[in-house]
This record gives structure tokens, C-alpha cells and sequence, in this order.
């Protein structure tokens, strides 16, 4: 299914419902498209939001043609404790079978992820990674770093409720904590995503929040993909962060500076040809 999210290419839904599970999911866009499918009588979601796999969509990445890269359920999470073993090993195959795509696999439960990753072939083509909305959920990072064989793995700081990045240097724990977390992402963490809440009653990002995110990524030479600033429509807020657009990926770092350095042959901000790093871990 073609997608308005901006960091993929498409959506793959195996498996759709979802149970709320942390912060992060006060406000989750999917509940509210999988009862209006419900209404509608769209087939898949009789169910409404409950956990639903669907062994007829395994075969769809097979038929895509042109490379893309693929959001696998968006509409739920993989690693659901109410998706069968047997079910995920299934979608794993059908991913380790398509190496023309990219899958981007996130979740908020890493915990299951790690359990299961004896198990599971994290090719190449397939990129590991955790939500964190709030410094609290920095130890989903800890497992996808030491717990998970996945070649690129990846955060997304969406929606982003707090200032992770800002200064915690009240108390030594939190202090030591934020240490611990930025060092895990700088030695592991090949992509980064964040952005703000969009919806109806969406919980306000400060632009600041995300820009200290960026400015880690940039010092640390880490790819940055800001998605929207959020508002009650994902596109209320537009996607402009200080002045620009950060739209980087894997294996490119480039962001509208360097774009313009590159369509226009001029130097437009600090950005050296030489600081353009290749993707960590790929
Ligand atoms: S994990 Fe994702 S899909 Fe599931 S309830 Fe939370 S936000 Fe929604």
C-alpha cells in the first residue's frame, strides 16, 4: 500500500491490531483507521483493532516490481505477543526472499525481538528498529544493540514527548543515563527518525528537542530523517527544522545544504564533501 509516511516507500501489513503498550501509543493513528475499516466493512478488519494476521498478504512484497522500501505493519507491531512464532517466521522468510527490498521492521517490543533473534535471518535487506518517545524507554536501545543480529538498526523518536537529548545533569543517575544512551546509539544506531504527534489531541513537540537530536546526528555522523513537526494533521506542521529539510537514509547523508551543494556546485553551510559519511553497520 503506497504510505503519506514520509520515510518509507510503502506500507506491508501481514498483521494488523495492536494493543496499547507504552506512552507512545496514547494517541496511535492505526486504532482509529482499524475501526473505521471496520465500519466500512473492509475485509481484514472484522476484528476491528485485535491482533489479525493475514497469510494472504504474505506474498504481496513478491509482486512489487521496482525495489522500494517497505514499513513492514505499519497497522500493528510484529513482535505482538499475540503473533504466533510460526506466523513471524513466515513473514521473516517472505523478507529474507525478496533482497531487492529494504524492510524496515520497528517496534516497541524489543524484548521479544531479542528473545526470538536466534531464530530469526536478519539479512541484509532487513533494518531493525525500536520506537523511543521518552528517555524512560532508552533500554528498548540497549536490547536492540546487544540483543538483535540485524545489520542496520535504527531508532525512531516519534512522537517525540521529551527533551532526550536536553541536559539531565541534575541528578547523577539521570545524568549517567543519558551517557550510557548516547554512547549505545553513537557505537550501534545506523539511522535515526523523529518527529512530533499528529491527531486530533496531539502532545506538542519543541522543535528544539528535535534539532538536539540532529546536531548528535550530525556531529556523530549519523543519517537524520525529520519527519513532521506534528499538529492535528501529519502535515499541519510541515517537515522544516530549523530552516531545512532533513530527509537522510542510510548510506547518503545529505541534507538540504548538501543538496544544494550538490545541484548547485556552491558551498551552502559548513558541509565538506569529505564529511559525507557511508552508513554505519551497512
Ligand atoms: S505499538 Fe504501535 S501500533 Fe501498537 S498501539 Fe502502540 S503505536 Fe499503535
Amino acid at each position: 500500500m503506497t504510505t503519506k509516511i514520509g520515510w518509507t516507500d510503502e506500507t506491508w501489513n501481514p498483521v494488523t491490531g495492536c494493543t496499547k503498550y507504552s506512552a507512545g501509543c496514547n494517541n496511535c493513528y492505526a486504532e482509529p483507521i482499524a475501526l473505521k475499516f471496520q465500519k466500512r466493512g473492509i475485509p481484514g478488519y472484522e476484528k476491528g483493532f485485535k491482533v489479525k494476521c493475514h497469510p494472504k498478504r504474505l506474498k504481496a512484497p513478491y509482486t512489487w516490481l521496482k525495489p522500494r522500501r517497505v514499513f513492514v505493519n505499519s497497522m500493528s507491531d510484529l513482535f505482538h505477543p499475540d503473533v504466533p512464532d510460526e506466523f513471524m517466521f513466515e513473514v521473516f522468510t517472505v523478507m529474507n526472499k525478496c533482497p531487492q527490498h529494504t524492510f524496515q521492521v520497528l517496534t516497541k517490543r524489543p524484548e521479544r525481538m531479542a528473545a526470538l533473534n536466534d531464530k530469526l535471518l536478519w539479512t541484509a535487506n532487513l533494518w531493525a528498529g525500536v520506537s523511543v518517545e521518552a528517555l524512560k524507554y532508552a533500554s528498548r536501545v540497549e536490547l536492540l544493540a546487544h540483543c538483535v543480529d540485524a545489520n542496520m538498526k535504527y531508532i525512531s523518536f516519534e512522537p517525540l514527548l521529551e527533551d532526550i537529548f536536553g541536559d539531565r545533569y541534575k541528578t547523577k543517575t539521570r545524568y549517567n543515563e543519558q551517557v550510557r544512551f548516547f554512547s549505545l546509539i553513537n557505537d550501534h544506531i545506523g539511522w535515526v527518525i523523529a518527529g512530533g504527534e499528529s491527531g486530533n489531541n496531539p502532545r506538542a513537540m519543541q522543535p528544539i528537542w528535535a534539532d538536539k537530536i540532529r546536531a548528535f546526528c550530525e556531529a556523530q555522523k549519523i543519517p537524520f530523517f525529520f519527519k513532521q513537526v506534528g499538529g492535528r494533521g501529519p502535515k499541519k506542521g510541515g517537515n522544516v527544522l530549523r530552516g531545512e529539510i532533513f530527509m537522510q537514509y542510510p548510506g547518503e547523508i545529505l541534507s538540504s545544504k548538501d543538496k544544494f551543494k550538490l545541484e548547485y556546485g556552491q558551498e551552502f553551510g559548513a558541509s565538506e564533501p569529505g564529511d559525507k559519511p557511508t552508513s554505519r553497520r551497512l
